[in-house]
C-alpha cells in the first residue's frame, strides 16, 4: 500500500522544501551521495553528483529546463560511488529509462534509491530565454507558471520541448520509483505530496521527515489530476505527430526529415538506449545508419521519450516525434509500458 504525506512548503518555498527533504532522505538512508538536478549556470541545469553533508542550494528539480537525461548519467555515478544506496531524483522520462536499463543489466536498482518527481513539463530553451527578458533573469518565474499548471493538470499550447508536448506519462510509475514527490493536482503553492510504500516508508522514516499524513481528497486529487493531464497530452500528442506527417511512421516520411543529418552521433551519445550497432552504423554512412534506425524498432519499446536525441542534433531534425511515432506502434504491438516495472520481462533481446 501507498503510504501518501503532506511535506508543507515554508517561506523559503517549494525548491527550498524539497532540498530539505533530500538531506533528510540521504541522512535517513546513509546515502553516501545524491545525483539530482542542479543549476549550473543561469538557464542551465544538469544531473550533478553531491556527497552527503554538502550544500544542496544549487538543486532544483522544480527548474522546468532538461539537457540531459539522468538516467543515462547512473552508471558512472554508480561506478564512482564510494558507498551505497545512492539517491537519484528523476524526471518521469529519467525513471523509465533507468528501468529499461536496469532490465538490460546495465543497473542495478538495488543500490538506487529512485525519487521520481511529477513533471512539470520541459520548456523550449528560447521560450525561458525570452521570457527572461521579461522577467529581469529570474528563472523564479518560470518555476512558478509551470506549478501553477500543474496543480489543475492544464498544459501550455506552446514553449515545451517537442518531446513534452508528445509526452502522456507526466508522473513515475510508484512501481519504478522507490519514491514520488507528488506536484500534479497539489494545491503545491503550501504542500507537495510524498508517496512510498509503506516497506519503504518506514525503512527511511519517511513520517519523520515529512509533516503530517496526507488525506484521502489530497492523494485521490492528485491521481485524478494525472489521469487528465495525461488524457489531454495523449490527444495533443497524435494532432502533433499528424501535423508533422509522422501519425503512422511511414519510412517514405521519417526518412524525409532525416535528409538533413550529417551523421554527427549527438543523438546517439545523448540516449540511454541506443545500441553500439547503431553507434556504429553512423561510421558506415547514412545509408546504413537509417537502415540501422529502422531496424531498431524492437528496441524501441524501451524509449523512455525524453526527447534528448533532438535536443542535442545540430540539425534540428524532430527525433523526439521520429521516436515516439515508432515507439508507440512497436509499443502498441507489444502490449509493453516502457519503464513501468523492472519485474515486467524486455520485448526484446539483449
Ligand atoms: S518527456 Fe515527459 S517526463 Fe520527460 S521532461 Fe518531458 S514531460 Fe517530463
Ligand atoms: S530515442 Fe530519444 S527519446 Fe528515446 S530514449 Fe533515446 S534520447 Fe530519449
Ligand atoms: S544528431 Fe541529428 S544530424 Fe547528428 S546523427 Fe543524429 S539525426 Fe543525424
Amino acid at each position: 500500500m501507498l503510504v501518501s504525506r503532506v511535506l508543507e512548503i515554508g517561506e523559503a518555498g517549494p525548491v527550498a522544501a524539497l532540498q530539505g527533504f533530500l538531506a533528510g532522505l540521504m541522512q535517513a538512508s546513509g546515502a553516501p551521495c545524491l545525483l539530482a538536478p542542479a543549476v549550473v549556470q543561469p538557464g542551465v541545469v544538469s544531473p550533478q553528483v553531491m556527497a552527503a553533508g554538502a550544500d544542496l542550494s544549487r538543486v532544483n528539480p522544480l527548474l522546468p529546463l532538461m539537457h540531459a537525461n539522468a538516467g543515462a548519467m547512473l552508471r558512472a555515478t554508480m561506478e564512482q560511488a564510494t558507498g551505497f544506496p545512492v539517491v537519484a531524483v528523476l524526471r518521469p522520462c529519467e525513471v523509465r529509462a533507468a528501468v529499461e536499463l536496469a532490465k538490460q543489466g546495465k543497473l542495478d536498482l538495488s543500490k538506487l534509491i529512485l525519487v521520481g518527481v511529477d513533471c512539470l513539463s520541459t520548456y523550449d530553451p528560447d521560450y525561458w530565454r525570452r521570457g527572461n527578458e521579461l522577467h529581469a533573469g529570474s528563472p523564479d518565474w518560470l518555476v512558478d507558471e509551470a506549478l501553477a499548471l500543474a496543480r489543475t493538470g492544464q498544459v501550455r499550447t506552446d514553449g515545451y520541448r517537442l518531446a513534452c508536448e508528445l509526452c502522456d506519462r507526466p508522473s513515475a510509475d510508484y512501481r519504478a520509483a522507490d519514491v514520488l514527490v507528488g506536484l500534479v493536482g497539489v494545491a503545491n503553492q503550501e504542500t507537495i505530496l510524498i508517496l512510498a510504500d509503506e516497506t519503504r516508508d518506514a525503512r527511511w522514516r519517511l513520517q519523520a521527515l515529512t509533516d503530517r499524513q496526507a488525506t484521502e481528497r489530497e492523494t485521490v486529487d492528485r491521481e485524478v489530476t494525472l489521469w487528465r493531464l495525461g488524457e489531454r497530452r495523449k490527444e495533443a500528442a497524435a494532432a502533433r505527430l499528424e501535423s508533422l506527417g509522422l501519425a503512422d511512421a511511414y519510412p517514405g516520411v521519417i526518412m524525409g526529415y532525416m535528409r538533413k543529418c550529417t551523421l554527427c552521433g549527438e543523438c546517439i551519445d545523448a540516449c540511454p538506449q541506443w545500441s553500439e550497432e547503431l553507434r556504429a552504423a553512423v561510421g558506415r554512412g547514412k545509408e546504413a545508419f537509417l537502415q540501422a534506425l529502422l531496424n531498431a524498432t524492437q528496441r524501441l519499446a524501451s524509449c523512455s521519450g525524453c526527447g534528448m536525441c533532438q535536443v542535442h542534433c545540430p540539425e534540428g531534425i524532430p527525433l523526439s516525434a521520429i521516436q515516439r511515432a515508432l515507439s508507440q506502434q512497436i509499443q502498441q504491438r507489444m502490449h509493453y509500458i516502457a519503464g513501468r516495472d523492472v519485474h515486467e520481462p524486455l520485448p526484446w533481446s539483449v
